[in-house]
C-alpha cells in the first residue's frame, strides 16, 4: 500500500477526494505531494515521509492528472535508478503502487522540507531560458544531494539504505521478519499519534506553502528590481543588505557553513560543486551565496532557507 498525502492544491487539481490516513503504515510507503506552478507550467513535487527522498515532475498536462498514479510510479522509478538504486529493489518497492490511498498531509517537517526544495528548484528554473528534460534531471539529482539541517545524510543515501533494508527483511526468516514488522508498527503508531497532533500546525504550514506560491510573482519582481539596484550601484543600500546577509550567514555554525559551500550545483560540470569567491545576499526567505564553481569558474549560487 502507498499513501499519497496531497496538499489541498494538488487534491483540487486531481479532483481527488481525500480519505483519512490509514491507521498504521510504514512511513517509507507514505509520500507528501504538493502542486506548484513554475515557468507557467504545472509541477508536482513528491517527498517520501521516511527518507525525504524527493523528485519533481515538470509540465504536467490534463491527461497526466488522469493517470497520476502511473505517472508517479514511472517518475519515481526513473529517478531512483538515476540515483543509483538497484532495479530489482525498485521493482519490489513499486509493487506497493498496486494499492494507492489519497490522504491529507500530516507531517509538518516534510512540508517544510518540500517548501525548501521547491524554492531551490524554482530559483534554478528561473535561471534557465528553457526548462528541458536535462534541466529537470539535474535539479532532481541535486535535490537528493541537498544538505538539510534535519538530516544526517543525503536523502538519496537514506532512501538507498531503506530499500536495502527492505530486501534484507524479505530474505530474513519468517519469525524474525514478523518481529521486525511488529516493532515498526508500534513505532508507526506512536508516530501517527504525534502526526495527529501536528495536523493543526500543518494547516498553517500548507497555508504558508500557498502563500509562497502567491509570493512567487512578487519575488520575481523584487529580484529584478534588486538586480536593477545592483546595476545602478547604489552602494549604501547594497552594503546594508550584504551586512544583514553576512550576519545571518555567520550565525550558522562553521562546519554547517562549510557543508553548504560544498553543496552547490554547477550546471556546466553537471555535478555538485564547491562555491568559491562568493558574496552573501539577502533573500526574502533566506540567503543566497553567489560565486564561482571551484573546478570550472562558472557562475553558480547556493540558496539557503531561513
Ligand atoms: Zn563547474
Amino acid at each position: 500500500m502507498i499513501v499519497l498525502q496531497l496538499t489541498k492544491k494538488l487534491a483540487a487539481e486531481l479532483k481527488a477526494p481525500l480519505a483519512d490516513k490509514p491507521d498504521a503504515f510504514r512511513p517509507l510507503y507514505g509520500w507528501h505531494a504538493h502542486y506548484f506552478v513554475s515557468k507557467r507550467r504545472k509541477c508536482v513535487l513528491l517527498m517520501n515521509n521516511e527518507t525525504s527522498y524527493n523528485f519533481m515532475i515538470f509540465g504536467l498536462v490534463q491527461k497526466d492528472f488522469k493517470r497520476f498514479n502511473a505517472l508517479v510510479a514511472e517518475h519515481l522509478s526513473k529517478n531512483l535508478l538515476a540515483d543509483g538504486m538497484d532495479q530489482v529493489q525498485i521493482d519490489q518497492y513499486l509493487q506497493s503502487f498496486g494499492d494507492i490511498h489519497y490522504s491529507p498531509t500530516s507531517d509538518r517537517s516534510i512540508l517544510s522540507q518540500i517548501n525548501e526544495v521547491i524554492m531551490y528548484a524554482q530559483h534554478r528554473m528561473e535561471d534557465m531560458t528553457e526548462v528541458d528534460e536535462s534541466g529537470i534531471y539535474q535539479i532532481n539529482r541535486f535535490l537528493n544531494r541537498y544538505v538539510f539541517l534535519k538530516l544526517s545524510k543525503y536523502s538519496r543515501e537514506i532512501m538507498k539504505d531503506a530499500l536495502d533494508g527492505l530486501s534484507l527483511e524479505k530474505s530474513t526468516a519468517g519469525n524474525q521478519e514478523s518481529m521486525v514488522t511488529d516493532e515498526k508498527n508500534v513505532e508507526d503508531i506512536g508516530k501517527n499519534e504525534k502526526n495527529v497532533e501536528d495536523i493543526g500546525k500543518n494547516k498553517k504550514n500548507v497555508e504558508n506553502i500557498e502563500k509562497n506560491e502567491k509570493n512567487e510573482k512578487n519575488e520575481r519582481k523584487e529580484k529584478s528590481s534588486k538586480e536593477k539596484k545592483n546595476a545602478g550601484k547604489q552602494e549604501g543600500n547594497t552594503g546594508a543588505i550584504s551586512m544583514a546577509a553576512m550576519k545571518k550567514w555567520l550565525a550558522i555554525p562553521e562546519n554547517t557553513r562549510r557543508e553548504y559551500t560544498k553543496n552547490a550545483w554547477c550546471w556546466k560540470c553537471s555535478d555538485e560543486a564547491t562555491i568559491k569567491d562568493y558574496s552573501v545576499e539577502l533573500d526574502k526567505h533566506g540567503i543566497i551565496l553567489e560565486g564561482k564553481c571551484a573546478s570550472c569558474d562558472s557562475e553558480i549560487s547556493r540558496y539557503i532557507e531561513n
